[in-house]
């Protein structure tokens, strides 16, 4: 029987695990193949809901599942952390035990550090406590300057701090705090949501103005004190209730191991997601994939349901004798919360950062009602 090891049970991992148990011919009582999925947190986060919860519209029991009942055939869940990656002889160690595979997908994601000293002052709201620690202090602010703030690039979901934004100001005008509160969004990008071109990201910036938030791009952060955010261009602002992106890294595992390429990142074939190493591929935000037109391509959780789908239909070809006949393209929808129930959809090929056929609709209940659904049908299917 082969034996596959998934690192990771985020989006891709859990994606890739459930596809390989689907194509692979396992079903009830009958396993043709182990899958062994490697995770070392107990509760299992669906990412693109926390905008929500900062801002009560999600309670943490919504967005949240046990990672041991992520339910599968011939899946086996292992807890632990992983602590040794060899890619060469498809093997891992974990807690001190040593796992060999057949194939390997390695869908570890991102390492978030604490630059600056940002946790000291604010809320890290690409984790769960960080964006239901933002919610309590925004039900008791009474007025004032909230800063959301991206420390550093690159970063995932490139939409999220736009996203919260836009989010925050509604519930601030609900809350009739708009005449004493301001909403600002300070980044080091030029632009908003660059990847999906130049239309979409005007589109998303006149959303801004629009809402009165107050948008401040090219500015990166050089330090951080108890009110007071400092910019490389020598500009101070005071801040009273502060959500930041934290710093993104490569995680050390992958940089102590073979997989780490000349970026830092995990470099794949962009059509296979297969590593320099037979039989062993990276999925997801783990990875740096240069397209066609040398763009880097974002770190979102829809390609990594997509590479994790096309990585596992590969595998069970391959298990089958077959010849693996998916290529991973990088198209798809991003839905934006915009508050108020609405969301926008940008939909497109996000292979080339200058494409202008990919466009942002306006804001609309069809655009929420999608993304309720995606969250929903995201437990329902795999928990
Ligand atoms: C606030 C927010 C909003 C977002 N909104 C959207 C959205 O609307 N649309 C969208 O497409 N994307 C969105 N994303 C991005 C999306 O969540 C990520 O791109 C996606 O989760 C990446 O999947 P992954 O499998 O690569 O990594 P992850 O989902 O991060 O999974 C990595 C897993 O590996 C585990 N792990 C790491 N190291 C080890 C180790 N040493 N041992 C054992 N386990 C380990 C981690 O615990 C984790 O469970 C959002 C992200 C955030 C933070």
């Amino acid at each position: 029987m082969k034996t596959i090891l998934v690192l990771g049970a985020g989006t891709g991992g859990i994606i890739t695990a459930r596809e390989l148990s689907r194509t692979s011919g396992n079903e009830e009582d009958i396993n043709l193949v182990k899958i062994l999925v490697f995770e070392k947190e107990e509760t299992s986060v669906f990412a693109p809901s926390l905008p929500w919860l900062m801002v009560g519209k999600r309670k943490k029991e919504e967005v949240t599942e046990r990672t041991n009942k992520l339910d599968a055939s011939g899946l086996e869940i292992i807890k632990g952390e992983i602590e040794a990656i060899d890619p060469e002889n498809i093997a891992i160690t974990v807690n001190g035990k040593k796992y060999n595979g057949d194939y390997m997908v390695v869908s570890l994601g991102v390492e978030q550090a604490n630059a600056h000293n940002l946790g000291h002052y604010g809320h890290n709201f690409f984790t769960l406590k960080g964006a239901t620690d933002f919610h309590e202090e925004l039900e008791k602010f009474s007025g004032g300057e909230i800063a959301i703030l991206v420390s550093s690039l690159p970063f995932k979901s490139p939409a999220a701090p736009y996203e919260a934004a836009m989010l925050i100001e509604a519930f601030v005008r609900t809350n009739n705090l708009s005449h004493n509160t301001n909403v600002s969004l300070y980044t080091p990008e030029a632009g908003p949501m660059e990847f999906a071109g130049p239309e979409a990201a005007e589109e998303l910036r006149k959303l801004l103005e629009k809402k009165g938030i107050k948008y401040y791009p090219n500015y990166e952060l050089t330090s951080v004190s108890r009110n007071q955010l400092e910019f490389s261009n020598g500009k101070s602002y005071a801040y009273n209730l502060l959500a930041y992106t934290p710093k993104h890294q490569v995680p050390q595992i992958i940089r102590e191991s073979a997989l780490a390429g000349s970026s830092g990142w995990v470099e794949v074939d962009r059509n296979t997601l297969e590593t320099a190493f037979k039989n062993v591929y990276a999925i997801g935000d783990i990875t740096s994939i240069t397209t066609e037109t040398g763009a880097i391509l974002p770190k979102i959780g829809i390609f990594a349901r997509q590479q994790g789908a096309i990585v596992a239909h590969n595998i069970s070809r391959k298990m089958a004798n077959l010849e693996p006949d998916q290529t991973f393209v990088p198209e798809g929808t991003y839905f934006i919360a915009a508050g108020e129930g609405k969301a926008s959809e940008t939909r497109g090929n996000f292979s080339d950062s200058t494409n202008p056929e990919v466009k942002m609709k306006a804001p609309a209940q069809w655009g929420h009602l999608s993304k309720w659904w995606d969250e929903k049908f995201w437990f329902f299917k795999n928990f």
